[in-house]
């Protein structure tokens, strides 16, 4: 875990912006939080790095990318949309969405863009974050509040000769739409869950696909088709049928999360499904082999798609399973010296995930470095969201508080009215500032930890992105959805100390 060292910074000579809460990033914690402060009247900006709202929406626009929880459960319970076009939308729909609730709301006038938050220091006198851009602009806040994203910083492996390559290479989350594939040999590296639904998405344009692979993901079944006009009109206008629709959604993925929190043995049960998705539409004995995990379904992301096999099926596509040993001007090599020629590369690597929550330079009380902190105790939060002595400051979707199985959407909803809540406390006993308790945050971290020993993410045979480098889980929430909303539901002003 490295934080990103502050560039030379330049120095404005405007006067601070001054504001009651700052909030980092326009994705849907952002944006949601914005709402939130809104509602409850308390004075807030947003600063967003992009030109534009929508975060992982508008980074991600390669060919097929949708969501994997559906759409009515992958979206606002207070906005529901209730002609979602596909069951899992496609990213224009998805982002399309994201600017009509910043639309509706007014969102853009508090939003700053181009404002890359680069560093941020607590003033003790004045009980104030001082919070500074890579451009020397400085926002002095009392609260401050991250919805920076967990998935923001593309992760490119480290290939010797990668430079050297003499056609294009990039990151499925910075998809280069000039470069034309059509006709070309395209390489892609890796195959989580950006890779299968790019590969189905390109082959038939291609001439010809090699598709990189470390570890076989577990992929279900899943038709996706677009959900006729008639279902889509009834939604809209039978009531309560939405509604219904979002339940029975959250609830089966709930179970899904039972089974890979309580009992991954019960897992067992999609390993078969996902076996019959292989043997459907690979005929190859030894292809099925190659695209079959030999690790427990869940302990990875499980990914869904009825057409990936079919792609990695198509006769222009190569599976590889041999490491990558560099990259030449031309293409590719591997361990047992195959030279194969590319004109493009892409990256479907996923990203840097431990290293988003430290993306920031967060000085708190006396200086203290909380990524020092962090890599010293590890990353973790209180609630996933407040972090002992480090007052006013919250992370949304923070260590601990991805999912696994459900829509994160559900999480950050629980999290946006909890901070609502911790302005609301800091007023109504007339501090300045709160904090948790080193007592509750460790409290709530041991009780966590216990129980992510018992889930399919340690037990289940793999090392996955959810692990930090000592093969601790920083990254997923250990138990139901329903649980959390429970754990943060109200805050315990007992767990807090507050400072007048
Ligand atoms: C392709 C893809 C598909 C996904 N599908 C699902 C799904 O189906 N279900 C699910 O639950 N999750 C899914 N996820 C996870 C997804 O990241 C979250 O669901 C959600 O979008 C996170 O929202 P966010 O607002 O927290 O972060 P982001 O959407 O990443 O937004 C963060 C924002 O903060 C800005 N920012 C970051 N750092 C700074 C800074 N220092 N200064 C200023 N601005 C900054 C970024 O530019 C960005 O706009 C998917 C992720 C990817 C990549």
């Amino acid at each position: 875990m490295t934080a990103v060292e502050p560039t030379v910074v330049p120095v404005s000579t405007a006067p601070p912006v001054r504001t009651r809460a700052l909030v980092i990033g326009t994705g849907f914690s952002g944006l949601g939080m914005g709402i939130e402060l809104q509602r409850r009247g308390v004075d807030f900006l947003i600063l967003e790095k992009a030109d534009d709202i929508g975060g992982t929406w508008r980074d991600n626009s390669y060919p097929g990318c949708a969501c994997d929880i559906p759409a009515h459960m992958y979206s606002f319970s207070f906005e529901p949309k209730a002609d979602w076009t596909y069951m899992w939308s496609f990213q224009p729909e998805i982002l399309d969405y994201l600017k009509g609730v910043t639309d509706k709301y007014g969102l853009r006038r508090y939003i700053r863009f181009g404002a890359h938050v680069d560093r941020a220091h607590w003033d003790e006198a004045q009980q104030r974050w001082h919070v500074f851009t890579k451009d020397g602009r400085e926002f002095v806040a009392q609260f401050l509040i991250s919805g920076a994203g967990a998935l923001h910083i593309p992760a490119v492996p480290d290939f010797d000769g990668l430079e050297d390559f003499t056609g294009a290479a990039f990151h499925s989350a910075q998809w280069d739409h000039g470069v034309d594939i059509t006709g070309k040999k395209v390489a892609v590296i890796g195959t989580g869950a950006s890779a299968i639904q790019i590969v189905p998405e390109i082959v038939g344009r291609v001439a010809e696909l090699q598709l990189y692979q470390r570890t076989p993901p577990w992929v279900m079944p899943r038709p996706n088709n677009a959900i006729p006009a008639r279902l889509r009109q009834l939604l809209a206008t039978v009531p309560g049928a939405r509604a219904l629709l979002r339940d029975g959604i959250y609830w089966a993925h709930e179970g899904v999360g039972f089974a890979m929190t309580q009992r991954p043995a019960l897992l067992k049960i999609g390993e078969l499904l996902g076996k019959w998705n292989i043997r459907r539409h690979v005929r190859d004995r030894e292809l099925r082999r190659k695209l079959t995990p030999n690790y427990r379904a869940g302990c990875k992301r499980i990914l869904n798609s009825d057409t990936y096999y079919r792609g990695v099926a198509d006769p222009k596509t190569t599976l590889v399973t041999e490491k990558i040993s560099r990259i030449t001007p031309r293409g590719i090599v591997t361990v047992d010296g195959v030279e194969r020629e590319a004109d493009v590369i892409v990256f479907a690597t996923g990203f840097h995930v431990t290293d988003s929550y430290t993306y920031v330079d967060i000085k708190g009380p006396g200086g203290e470095d909380l990524v020092d902190r962090w890599n010293r105790e590890g990353v973790q939060a209180h609630r996933g969201i407040a972090v002992a002595d480090m007052p006013n400051l919250f992370f949304l979707l923070g260590p601990n508080t991805g999912l696994g199985h459900n829509s994160v959407v559900f999480m950050i909803e629980s999290q946006i009215r909890y901070v609502g809540q911790a302005i609301a406390a800091v007023d109504k006993v007339g501090a300045q500032a709160l904090s948790p308790t080193r007592a509750a945050q460790d409290a709530f971290n041991t009780d966590l930890h216990d129980r992510l020993e018992r889930t399919v993410w340690s037990t289940g045979g793999c090392s996955s992105w959810y692990l930090d480098e000592h093969g601790k889980n920083r990254t997923l929430w250990s138990g139901m959805t329903w649980q959390y909303w429970l754990a943060t539901r109200s805050l315990r002003r007992s767990e807090y100390r507050f400072t007048r």
